[in-house]
């Protein structure tokens, strides 16, 4: 085992709502270290869905996903929060001082007297869709998310799939692509009408190919694809061009080690007061996607807002007996000393 390493407080996950928790907490003092599976800031945002446009970001009235993390890491720089990425927490457990003991998969420990759950859907992994042999193809010509549109220039490309994620990628991929077939097992689908229309818009206009079906061969070397075969549709089998395939058969959420930690739970989502998001273990807050209450959406504006009453409450535990005084970061010096910007 590693030195242990000691912080104010221990945040699981680093997606926009962890990231911003630092913020929050920062302007009462606190230090945190993030510790995130993934390789680096952004959760879903950053893993899934980079380049998409958000448009209910308070302030923004359009900002690319990975554009919202540029700013949140940004926006907490003058905390200097500490991260660990490519690492599941594992364990958590209570210590006799009332403090906790984080224990990642490599073995590294951290001890807070706070620990924040900002942990999303858990470790999210896609669905591997049933077609032989595409574990070959994965990572090489197959992906599961879009982590850059660059990569699919100039390819043949074949989009599998009837959600939102294949019908916008379909869309927002189809200038730079240099054919985009999508295949979807009906002509109905579970997307934005909006999309949909657009779709059946571009189909027409020749722009791309649209089959009902089911992909059922792949044909390729050395993790290269050729071509896709695709079967159940009205023509029969049907052999297609693919370069680069997109299977969207959505994402399997593993709530994964956090089932252990001795929380209660709610279907897989860790339920909080709405006063100061705290769990089942007084100490231990859970926010964002994670977390369920009456009522709760999972937007990345309600976990902003969940990270700035749970900070308050933090404090009170990582400094007993401090008065808190409510401040604005417009009008108070000591927090504009905090951010830099005095
Ligand atoms: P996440 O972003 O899920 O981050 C959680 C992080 O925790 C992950 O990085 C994960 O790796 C890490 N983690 C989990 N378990 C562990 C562990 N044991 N150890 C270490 N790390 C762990 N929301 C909006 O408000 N507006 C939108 O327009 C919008 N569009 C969306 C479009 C798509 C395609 C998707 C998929 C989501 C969209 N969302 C949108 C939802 C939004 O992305 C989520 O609400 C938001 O990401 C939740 O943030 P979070 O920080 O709670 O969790």
């Amino acid at each position: 085992m590693t030195d242990t390493i000691k912080t104010d407080v221990i945040i699981v996950g680093a997606g926009p709502v962890g990231l911003f928790a630092v913020f929050e907490l920062g302007l009462f003092d606190m230090k945190c270290h993030l510790i995130d599976i993934l390789d680096r800031p952004g959760g879903q945002c950053a893993e899934l869905y980079p380049e998409k446009p958000i448009y209910d970001i308070p302030g923004w009235p359009t900002i690319t996903a990975q554009g919202l993390v540029d700013k949140l890491m940004e926006q907490i720089h003058p905390f200097k929060p500490d991260f660990t990425f490519n690492r599941m927490v594992s364990s958590l457990e209570k210590l006799e001082d009332g403090s906790f003991r984080v224990i990642t998969d490599e073995n590294e420990v951290f001890e807070a007297k706070v620990v924040v759950i900002a942990a999303g859907g858990g470790s999210f992994q896609p669905k591997r869709p049933p077609i032989p042999g595409i574990e070959g193809y994965e990572g090489k010509s197959v992906f599961y998310s879009v982590r850059r549109m660059e990569d699919f220039r100039d390819h043949d490309l074949v989009i599998v799939g009837g959600g939102d994620s294949a019908l916008d990628w379909t869309l927002n991929l189809q200038p730079i692509a240099k054919s985009v077939t999508l295949v979807h097992r009906r002509p109905e689908f579970r997307a934005a009408p909006d999309s949909v229309n657009k779709m059946y818009a571009m189909q027409e206009m020749k722009e791309l190919e649209f089959l009902v079906g089911q992909v059922s061969g792949l044909a390729g070397a050395d993790g290269q694809l050729s071509s896709a075969t695709i079967k159940g549709g009205p023509d029969g089998d049907v052999e297609v061009p693919c370069t680069r395939m997109l299977p969207f058969f959505g994402l399997t959420m593993k709530l994964g080690p956090i089932a252990e930690w001795g929380l209660n739970l709610h279907e897989n989502l860790i339920p909080v007061d709405t006063e100061k998001f705290q769990t089942s273990i007084p100490g231990i807050f859970a926010v964002g996607d994670i977390n369920w209450y009456p009522g709760k959406l999972k937007l990345i504006l309600s976990g902003f807002h969940e990270v700035a009453l749970m900070a308050q409450a933090a404090k009170r535990i990582v400094s007993p007996g401090e008065r808190i005084v409510f401040q604005y970061t417009t009008s108070s010096t000591s927090l504009q000393k905090k951010l830099g910007v005095h």
